[in-house]
C-alpha cells in the first residue's frame, strides 16, 4: 500500500539549487533555505539519472518506472525530504506554465523565486505600460532594459525641445525617442508609442498618464523639466511616478510617488526648501532647473554613471511591476555618490498642506478661528 505522497505530481528541483560533488559517492545539495549533505548507494546510483528528470515536465509514476521498483520506497524518501528542504520548486501545471512566457530563463528563475511564478512576473509585465520621458543616456537605457525584460508597453517621451537638438534647424529629423522606438520594436515583443515633444508640450499628456502603470521622468543633468506636470497628473490619476536626475559627480533618484501614500515632488521640494540656509536661492534654482528642457551636451556626465542610474530605475520598477514588490525609492531620495560610489537615503515625509498631494489641497488655508467651534464664537 502507498503512503501519502506530500511531493507535487510533477517535482521540480527549485531553480538556483546547486549539486556539488563533494567525494565519490557524496553530494552537497545547497540552496538559499539551507544545504544537505546526501551519501551512500542511493546517491551515486539512483542521483546522477534522477536529478535531470526533476525538471516539473515528469510525474512521480513516469520518474519511479525510470528504476528498478525495489528503489521506488527511496525516490520517494529522497523527494520527500528535499522538498521538506525547500529543493522542490512550487507545482507547475505538467511543466507547461512556461509555454506563454517571453522571459529569458534566468528571468524566469529570478521571477520564480522572488515573485509569485515566472508566468505571473511575465503576465503582469507584458500587461504593464511605461511612459519613460527624457531620452538622454539614462532615458534610453532605461527603456532598453524594460523592453529586454518582458515590459509589454512602452510609451517614450522625448523630453527635450526639437529645435534645441538640431541647432534651430527644423529640418525632418528623427528624435531620440523615435530611433529608440524603432530599435526596441525591431529586438523586442514590446509596443511603443513615441512622443517627439516635451512633457509640457504633449497633447493628451493626461491620457497617457491615465493609461499607464508608471510613469519615469528621467534625465542626464539637473533638468526638472516636466516635473510639476508629471506630479500633477500622476496624482490626479492615481498613477505612481518616478525621477532621476545627475547633478555632476552625483545622481539623484526619487522620490518614487505613490499617490495619497507617499510624499510627492511638491513636498519634497517644500521640504527641501525649508531646510535650505538660502530658501530664495533654493527656489531660484529648482525654476531654472524645471525651465530646462534641451539636452545640454557641456554637461559633465559619464556614460557608465547614467548607466548605473538607468539600470538603478529600470531594476526598480521591474520589481515593482512584475514582483509587486515595494519601490526602493518609496517615499525616499536615494543619492549615489560617483567618487565613492556611495548611496545615502533620505526619507521625505508627507506634507500635510501639501499644494500638489494634500487632500485638503482645494480648500483654504487654515485660519486660526477655523479651530474655534461654533457654538463658543462670539457673535458681537
Ligand atoms: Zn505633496
Amino acid at each position: 500500500m502507498n503512503k501519502p505522497l506530500s511531493i507535487p505530481s510533477f517535482p521540480r528541483l527549485q531553480y538556483g539549487v546547486e549539486i556539488v560533488p563533494v567525494e565519490e559517492g557524496k553530494v552537497l545539495l545547497r540552496s538559499f533555505t539551507g544545504s544537505v549533505m546526501l551519501s551512500g548507494d542511493f546517491v551515486a546510483v539512483v542521483l546522477p539519472s534522477l536529478l535531470p528528470l526533476l525538471d516539473g515536465r515528469h510525474g512521480f509514476e513516469e520518474l519511479a518506472a525510470k528504476f528498478d521498483e525495489t528503489l521506488r520506497p527511496e525516490i520517494e524518501d529522497f523527494l520527500t525530504l528535499i522538498q521538506h528542504k525547500g529543493f522542490l520548486g512550487k507545482a507547475a501545471l505538467h511543466g507547461r506554465e512556461d509555454d506563454a512566457v517571453m522571459l529569458s530563463s534566468k528571468d524566469c528563475a529570478y521571477w520564480s523565486l522572488y515573485g509569485a511564478s515566472a508566468s505571473e512576473a511575465a503576465r503582469r509585465l507584458a500587461q504593464s505600460t511605461v511612459v519613460v520621458a527624457g531620452l538622454g543616456d539614462v532615458g534610453k537605457i532605461v527603456a532598453t532594459i524594460l523592453a529586454a525584460s518582458g515590459v509589454g508597453n512602452l510609451v517614450l517621451v522625448e523630453g527635450a525641445t526639437p529645435s534645441a537638438r538640431s541647432g534651430g534647424r527644423q529640418e525632418a529629423k528623427a528624435s531620440e525617442a523615435e530611433k529608440t522606438g524603432l530599435s526596441l520594436r525591431e529586438q523586442y515583443a514590446c509596443r511603443v508609442m513615441t512622443i517627439p515633444t516635451t512633457i509640457n508640450d504633449a497633447a493628451g499628456w493626461e491620457e497617457t498618464v491615465a493609461a499607464a502603470s508608471v510613469v519615469a521622468v528621467l534625465s542626464d543633468t539637473m533638468s526638472m523639466g516636466g516635473y510639476d506636470r508629471a506630479n500633477e497628473v500622476c496624482i490626479k490619476h492615481g498613477v505612481p511616478w518616478v525621477s532621476a536626475r545627475i547633478d555632476r559627480q552625483r545622481a539623484i533618484i526619487g522620490p518614487f510617488v505613490i499617490p495619497n501614500q507617499t510624499a510627492c515632488f511638491a513636498c519634497f521640494e517644500a521640504r527641501s526648501r525649508a531646510n535650505a540656509d538660502h530658501p530664495e536661492d533654493h527656489e531660484a534654482l529648482y525654476r531654472h532647473w524645471k525651465q530646462l528642457n534641451g539636452r545640454r551636451d557641456m554637461w559633465p556626465s559619464l556614460l557608465p554613471f547614467a548607466g548605473i542610474v538607468g539600470n538603478f530605475v529600470a531594476l526598480d520598477l521591474l520589481r515593482v511591476l512584475a514582483g509587486e514588490h515595494l519601490s526602493a525609492a518609496a517615499g525616499r531620495i536615494i543619492n549615489i555618490d560617483l567618487p565613492t560610489m556611495e548611496r545615502s537615503v533620505h526619507e521625505v515625509l508627507k506634507l500635510p498642506r501639501c499644494p500638489a498631494c494634500s487632500r485638503l489641497r482645494d480648500r483654504r488655508p487654515t485660519k486660526i478661528w477655523d479651530i474655534i467651534p461654533t457654538e463658543t464664537r462670539s457673535v458681537g
